[in-house]
């Protein structure tokens, strides 16, 4: 057969061509804006004919620092096509790491939004490799700034070529993309997306199983464009011919729920914590949610009162999915399957509750010190993965590609069940599993259950250390608004249904837990917070 590249330029032009009337709508800090997919292509090849004009080449990285908007789906499409690497930056990581990151991927151009220009004001003197800043605002003239030379992206556009050519010979090996994901321990790693990983990934994240996106679909990412592509949903959506809303900064729960009755919203994706804000807005506005036929929730694990909250509440089906940095990101999805459709609500919710299948196209393993686990849903181990969108090293880092990239799996330091229909469940994170007495303690399943309760908001089991058992599990819980509840109702409400040495010593209330720049709890910093409350109510 034939061997004609896969590339993310042939995702925009085939918009351009079929589904010019189709539209993007994006909310930016200067208000809403409906673009149709041939306005967004003609400015794309604009801003591709720009960055060249600066210079900009095949295999040089374009940095961009900005929330979800029309500009920079632009750019999601400009830089590839061009022959360039899109380099997403996570704009919520310390200063020291965008200074790392942007040099480690020698960024020459940066894409900056408005409010995010002071960031990089603070730390511009220790870039070692931009050469140009380009500020993503509504206005043809640029802010009084200290960045040097900066342009102003509108006017780059205004003044660009709408009909450049794509003419750069592209293999589908080329990289298109780059993101860099938070480590435990050192610098962030880098990951870098091929054309062909992008769009192998976008295949198998529209199957009718998987996420099921299609051109009918009303689709907004609200997970982070600046967080592994925004799950890829904007590449898959604008390959697709799909409407997309792109929610910009500051999404708030009210705001989401907004988006979605006014522009029918289908399909959205984002991390638990989003959709526990979403939940309660929705308890307490009155919003008409019905277009919505997917969630999509992943990043971490989701609670199962959450998936019962949007279905039997309120009728919004919600999908269970898991994936990380390295893998683009999607490689497992809970769906029942068709002869389980029946079984008891109790049942089913336990299954979705589950990471789920691996998509076709990846292989997945789970191992432990006896080799593969046993398919029961109870054997440990931990999960490896291989397929054509996994990376294979971090870039430029030997050191750690060595550690994950190992005899061609990549060794996610996830700690994973398989049962018997192939549903993988993710116990733990390596480093958060809980070793009490030599045995593991769940922290992910301890939070679930504890989110099952209609009076705790947030939860986060993390280890102590202890004298006797090494470690033991205590419970950091944000309630509900206006609920009373003391540790001891806490403890009788987990009793029936764990074993006594898995339950909490202790239950501490917090007003907040603290979170990952992606919405994740943090769980090292909360380790060491409790660690002091400790020491400081010993003392
Ligand atoms: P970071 O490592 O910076 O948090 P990633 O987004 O790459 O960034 O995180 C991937 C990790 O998130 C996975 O290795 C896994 O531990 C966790 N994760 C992702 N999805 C889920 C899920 N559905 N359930 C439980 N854990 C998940």
């Amino acid at each position: 057969m034939m061997n004609t590249p896969l590339t993310v330029t042939s995702m925009i032009e085939r918009a351009e061509k079929y589904f010019p009337k189709k539209e993007v709508i994006s909310r930016t800090l200067g208000g809403i804006h409906r673009l149709t997919y041939k306005e967004v292509g003609e400015r794309t090849r604009a801003l591709s004919s720009a960055l060249e004009k600066f210079g900009i080449e095949k295999g040089d990285r374009v940095g961009t620092l900005a929330w979800n908007h029309h500009r920079h789906l632009e750019a999601y499409f400009a830089i590839p096509s061009m022959g360039a690497v899109l380099h997403t930056i996570n704009i919520r990581l310390p200063e020291e790491h965008l200074i790392h990151i942007i040099n480690h991927a020698e960024d020459k151009v940066l894409l900056i939004d408005p409010d995010i220009l002071p960031m990089i004001e603070k730390i511009h003197q220790e870039l070692e490799t931009v050469e140009a800043f380009i500020v993503m605002g509504e206005d043809y003239f640029v802010p009084k700034s200290e960045l040097d030379p900066l342009y102003s992206y509108e006017h780059l556009i205004a003044e660009g070529n709408s009909s450049y050519e794509y003419t750069v010979e592209l293999d589908e090996n080329d990289p298109a993309g780059m993101c860099y994901t938070s480590a435990t321990t050192g610098k962030p790693k880098g990951v870098v997306y091929s054309h062909r990983g992008i769009t192998l990934h976008s295949m198998a994240f529209s199957m009718v199983d998987t996420a099921g996106l299609s051109e009918s679909d009303v689709a907004m990412p609200v997970v982070p464009m600046f967080h592994v592509n925004a799950w890829g949903m904007p590449f898959g959506a604008t390959w697709l011919g799909s409407t997309q809303v792109l929610p910009g900064p500051m999404a708030t729960p009210k705001v989401l729920a907004e988006l979605i009755e006014t522009y029918k919203v289908t399909a959205t994706a984002g991390v638990p914590t989003i959709w526990l804000g979403l939940l309660n807005e929705l308890d307490t506005g009155n919003y008409d949610m019905s277009s919505l036929r997917a969630i999509l929730c992943g990043g971490s694990a989701a609670p199962k009162a959450l998936i019962q909250g949007f279905e039997s509440k309120h009728g919004i089906p919600f999908i269970h999915a898991y994936g990380m940095t390295e893998t683009t990101p999607l490689v497992t999805l809970a769906r029942l399957k068709s002869y389980q459709t029946d079984l008891p609500e109790e049942e089913r919710l336990k299954i979705r509750g589950k990471q789920g299948l691996v998509v076709p196209g990846l292989d997945v393993k789970i191992v432990n010190e006896n080799g593969e686990v046993n398919r029961d849903g109870e054997d440990m181990g931990e999960l490896l993965i291989r397929g054509p969108w996994i990376a294979d090293e971090y870039y430029k880092d030997e050191e750690r590609s060595a550690e994950s990239f190992r005899d061609g799996w990549l060794h996610t330091g996830d700690v994973a069940t398989m049962d018997e229909e192939g549903n993988i469940e993710i116990v733990d994170r390596t480093k958060d599993l809980i070793k009490s007495g030599g045995e593991w303690i769940s922290s992910v399943e301890l939070e679930n259950a504890l989110m099952g309760h209609e009076g705790i908001f947030e939860a986060a089991v993390v280890s102590v250390p202890h004298p006797k058992w090494q470690e033991r599990p205590v419970a950091c819980v944000v309630l509900q608004d206006g609920i009373e509840l003391t540790k001891e109702d806490i403890m009788a409400y987990l009793e029936p249904n764990f074993v006594k040495w898995w339950l909490p010593d202790d239950v501490i209330f917090m007003d907040d837990i603290p979170k990952t720049s992606v919405g994740k709890f943090l769980k090292r910093a909360l380790r060491e917070q409790i660690r002091e409350h400790y020491s400081v109510e010993k003392n």
